[in-house]
Parts: C-alpha cells; sequence; structure tokens
C-alpha cells in the first residue's frame, strides 16, 4: 500500500487557522480547521473543507508575502502519512471519511463528518473527531496544540516568522 502523506500546516493568516491536508489522487485534500485538532473525542472541531493544494505544497513552511493568497506565517505543526479506511471518494461523497493518522502529535483513528448544509452557506462544513482508543488524551489532562513548534525544523512560529523558509523544510 502506497504511503499516503499527512500534513497539518499551522497558519497565522488573518485569522489563525491549522490546514489539515491529506494526500489523494495527486493533490492534498484541504480543510482549514480554526480550534485546530483534539485528542479528545469530546471535542468536535469544526474543519471547513477548503481547495485541493498541490502535493509540492505539503513540506512549505515559510512566510507567505502579504497581498498573495493566504498570507502569513506557516508551520508544519505535523506530518507523516494517512490511511483511508475505505474508498476516499466514496467516503467523501457519502460525506463521512473514516481514517487512521501516523502522525509524530497525531495518531490513532479518526474521522471527517460532514454537516447538513445549512441554506446560503458557501463552502462544506465538516467536524474534525477523534475517535476512541489508545491515542485519545482528555483535554483537561494534556492539549495537543500546547505542542507549538513545527515537526519539520523545531521552530516556533515566531522564529519561522523572523527567518522565514528554512533550507531543510
Ligand atoms: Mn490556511
Amino acid at each position: 500500500m502506497d504511503r499516503l502523506a499527512y500534513v497539518i500546516h499551522e497558519h497565522a493568516a488573518r485569522q489563525h487557522h491549522y490546514d489539515l491536508r491529506l494526500e489523494h489522487d495527486g493533490v492534498l485534500l484541504s480543510w482549514a480547521v480554526p480550534k485546530g485538532p483534539s485528542l479528545d473525542p469530546a471535542d468536535k472541531r469544526l474543519a471547513m473543507r477548503v481547495d485541493d493544494h498541490p502535493l509540492e505544497h505539503a513540506g512549505f513552511e515559510g512566510v507567505i508575502p502579504e497581498g498573495e493568497y493566504g498570507a502569513g506565517t506557516v508551520m508544519v505543526w505535523d506530518r507523516g502519512a494517512w490511511q483511508p479506511a475505505g474508498d476516499v471518494a466514496e467516503m467523501l461523497a457519502a460525506g463521512r471519511l473514516e481514517f487512521r493518522l501516523l502522525g509524530a502529535k497525531l495518531a490513532g483513528a479518526w474521522a471527517l463528518v460532514r454537516m447538513r448544509p445549512r441554506p446560503g452557506e458557501r463552502g462544506e462544513s465538516w467536524l474534525l473527531i477523534k475517535h476512541r482508543d489508545e491515542e485519545v488524551r482528555p483535554r483537561s489532562e494534556y492539549d495537543v496544540l500546547a505542542e507549538d513548534r513545527s515537526a519539520a525544523t523545531g521552530r516556533t512560529m515566531a522564529e519561522i516568522a523572523s527567518e522565514g523558509a528554512a533550507g531543510n523544510a
């Protein structure tokens, strides 16, 4: 089975968010998660489906200049591989994507579940949910977002903002 890329970018754009990206069919399926992921199954995190990104973007870490789309600092917050639990196209169409993550910070079983569209809604609203397994951590005990260094370079957002792209990113 091919190894499919998984990455979460922390993105200090106009509104700070995390971008979950999953390789599929030569692109990165992408969701913007305003509050970021949680290892607590009780946290159902809003995840707005956004445009697919090119595969090459998976390793990007640096600063997107003012005036460009997504201007702001971008960190490779987590990376690794993902394993869909079935046919990706069918799960997307059904509005329920089940998968495993094999990252440095996130692992175990997860789901993206599409919410019922609302009148006048722009874009697709999904929920990012941690399934119950050995990777669960109650957020009252541990918030994975406290892990605030790059999985690629070990840098903080402030260090990336001042240094820009790293040679080994
Ligand atoms: Mn973004």
